[in-house]
């Protein structure tokens, strides 16, 4: 992994542009005044930003590194799979026991954001979605001139890009306001009324599967096969992460099975009468009756997480707490015992909801609802497509999509089909491919050395035995400029196993010297870059492992790097080392360098290689 740093391309434009206005005036109003000068100032200070959606994060991102210093950050939108490189954690822990300044920013900081960060944060600031205010004062700081008209839900319901889209530099503050009114009565809206059939949804696993039986059991009941009370599983808590289709299927569902559908957030239980015990338990029994009335039918109980389990509660909320889960549970049961009516609830966190509700006889079933794989994402980008790129195999964007959830392609598959009418043409594939890997900033050149470089690294895992190269990409992701992903590493015990890493992360700037005559500053820099670790293993080897000509012990992995780097005596050691293994790495490099080009142009023009192609391009079968 090579840290290529972020750096924010500052220009000489008087006026900032929407993209940098939106979140600078979304951050100032969520913060206040003195919130501003506190975050901004204070030092040894931990702040964790939770964005309105994921589309936020990077702009937000930008615009909190110009408010202040800080030592560290960590912006993450997009679920990843840990990776034994990822030691972000570490360095945030390491950064805040120093006294630094570290942020965090995320739409769900909670699950997403490393625990230290997220649960010792001095200040958790949740930025709501911008309001017609923040949208007025954004198109003052963009056009010089606030919009005379503001309606009251201006700029509900867009994404990010979609209101930074609208408010340009040259235009006036009326044709703004018009073109956000006019983002929102794009056909999106009508598009996500026609909801797949359950056979054709994609990306849902084991809920799919229940969904199908259901359709199968309520089919044969109709026909008589079987009596009601026979269906296999008429209840379940689909429990996921919001946007993975939950509601999406209750729809297809209701399809599928030609059922009507009762649709009840369980959290407006709660807001929608004044929340007295009467109103929750009117409410409750009104919506059960509703199913009733139109009966066979499907009731789907949205948010049921805001039913806290009755054993985190304390004695006095537990009272009340406890009158609402018995009358739910009891009308459960009876609804179950004595109507037709196919029950289904959905919850972020099924860890969260009270044991009694999961019980048989309740709504037994839990069944977990998790991000979709590539190939269903690729499902998931063709359905919402619908007649647009007709014929365009999927699988490449879905690879660079990997993570996201179905409520992110809706809103890229918005994005792009917005690109194209603005420019009043069909959509074409890089309509797609540049919102989901956002259209690359950086130069032909610079994107040309880092290719080589992630090349370097990627050959030398493979020629060493390091581990097997799943993915090797161009794709910034926040700080990141490329990376190598490898399936496991082997990082044995042994002073060989050591340099034979060492070498491995040597590699990328060995490569970028074989190419380009000289290396570049990407391994270096920030403290998670390939010199840094060269040199913190080394230290390790010498300083703290009794791996080099001493026994003594005389650091801990943390502090090696200053170790090293304070004493001209260490220094000169690992130094010594560094250059041999260096050495070795140009080596390597050279034995291999038309390996390395092959990815390397490949990568420069694809972006991302897989394992499989990875193997390919190795081999020289590049065309295979
Ligand atoms: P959840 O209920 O899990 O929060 P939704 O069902 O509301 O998620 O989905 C949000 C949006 O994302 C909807 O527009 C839906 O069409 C889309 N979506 C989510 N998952 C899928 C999927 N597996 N297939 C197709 N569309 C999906």
């Amino acid at each position: 992994m090579t840290g290529f740093p972020d750096e924010d391309i500052d220009t000489d434009e008087p006026r900032e542009h929407s993209g940098q206005a939106l979140p600078r005036i979304m951050l100032e109003t969520a913060l206040g005044h003195q919130g501003v000068k506190e975050v901004s100032q204070r030092p040894a200070y931990s702040l964790v930003v939770e964005t309105p959606a994921a589309d936020y994060a990077a702009p937000v991102q930008k615009a909190l590194r110009k408010l202040g210093e800080w030592d560290h950050g960590c912006t993450v939108s997009k679920r990843k799979r840990p990776s034994e490189d990822d030691r972000t954690s570490e360095f945030i822990m390491v950064a805040l026991a120093r006294g630094g300044r570290v942020y965090g920013i995320s739409h769900q900081p909670r699950d997403m954001l490393p625990p230290a960060l997220y649960s010792g944060a001095d200040r958790v600031v949740k930025l709501p979605p911008p309001s017609p205010d923040v949208i007025a004062r954004t198109i003052l700081a963009v056009t010089g001139a606030l919009p005379v008209d503001v309606p009251p839900d201006l700029g509900a319901g867009l994404a990010f890009e979609e209101i930074a889209g609208a408010i340009r530099r040259g235009s006036s503050p009326a044709e703004c306001v018009s073109r956000l009114l006019s983002a929102r009565s794009s056909p999106a809206v009508a598009e996500d009324d026609d909801v797949p059939h359950v056979k054709d949804v994609h990306g849902m696993g084991e809920a799919k599967t229940w969904a199908e039986e259901l359709v199968q059991d309520v089919s044969d009941w109709r026909a008589g096969r079987i009596d009601f009370k026979e269906i296999a599983r008429p209840t379940a808590v689909l429990s996921g992460p919001p946007g993975v289709g939950k509601t999406q299927l209750m729809r297809s569902l209701a399809k599928s099975a030609e059922l009507p559908l009762v649709v009840t957030s369980v959290g407006e239980w709660f807001t929608a009468g004044a929340g007295y015990l009467d109103s929750v338990v009117k409410q409750i029994d009104r919506v059960f009756a509703e199913a009733k009335a139109i009966a066979p039918s499907i009731l789907f109980l949205d948010e049921m997480d805001a039913v806290p389990s009755r054993a985190r509660l304390d004695s006095r909320n537990s009272d009340w707490w406890t009158t609402v889960v018995t009358h739910l549970l009891t009308t459960v049961e009876k609804t179950l015992k004595d109507e037709k009516i196919l029950l289904v609830a959905a919850s972020n966190a099924a860890s969260n909801l009270d044991p009694a509700l999961l019980r048989q006889g309740r709504f037994g079933n839990l069944i977990e609802v998790g991000p979709p794989d590539e190939a269903g994402l690729a499902g998931i980008l063709r359905q919402h497509l619908g007649g647009d790129l007709p014929g365009e195999d999927m699988s490449g964007v879905a690879r660079l999509a990997a993570g996201s959830t179905g409520a992110d392609v809706v809103a890229w598959v918005r994005s792009a089909r917005r690109t194209a009418r603005v420019a009043a043409r069909p959509m074409v594939m890089a309509d797609l491919v540049d919102v989901i890997a956002p259209r690359e900033q950086r130069q032909e050149e610079e994107l040309w050395r880092i290719a080589i470089h992630e090349s370097g690294h990627a050959v030398a895992a493979h020629v060493l035995g390091i581990g097997q190269v799943e993915l090797v990409s161009l794709v910034r992701r926040g700080e990141i400029g490329g990376f190598v992903k490898l399936d496991g590493r082997d990082f044995g015990p042994s002073r060989e196993d050591v340099e034979r890493n060492v070498v491995q992360m040597l590699a990328g700037r060995a490569a970028e010297e074989h190419f380009l005559g000289a290396p570049g500053i990407g391994a270096g820099g920030v403290v998670y870059s390939d010199l840094a670790k060269a040199t913190r293993y080394l230290g390790l080897l010498h300083f703290s492992a009794g791996l080099g000509d001493s026994l003594v012990y005389r650091s801990s992995l943390e502090d090696i790097n200053h170790m090293v780097a304070s004493d001209p005596d260490n220094a000169a050691i690992v130094e010594r080392h560094l250059r041999s293994l260096y050495g070795e790495a140009l080596n390597l490099i050279q034995s291999h360098s038309a390996a390395v080009e092959r990815l390397a142009r490949e990568l420069t023009d694809t972006r991302q290689v897989g394992g499989d192609r990875f193997v390919q391009l190795f081999s020289g079968h590049a065309h295979a």
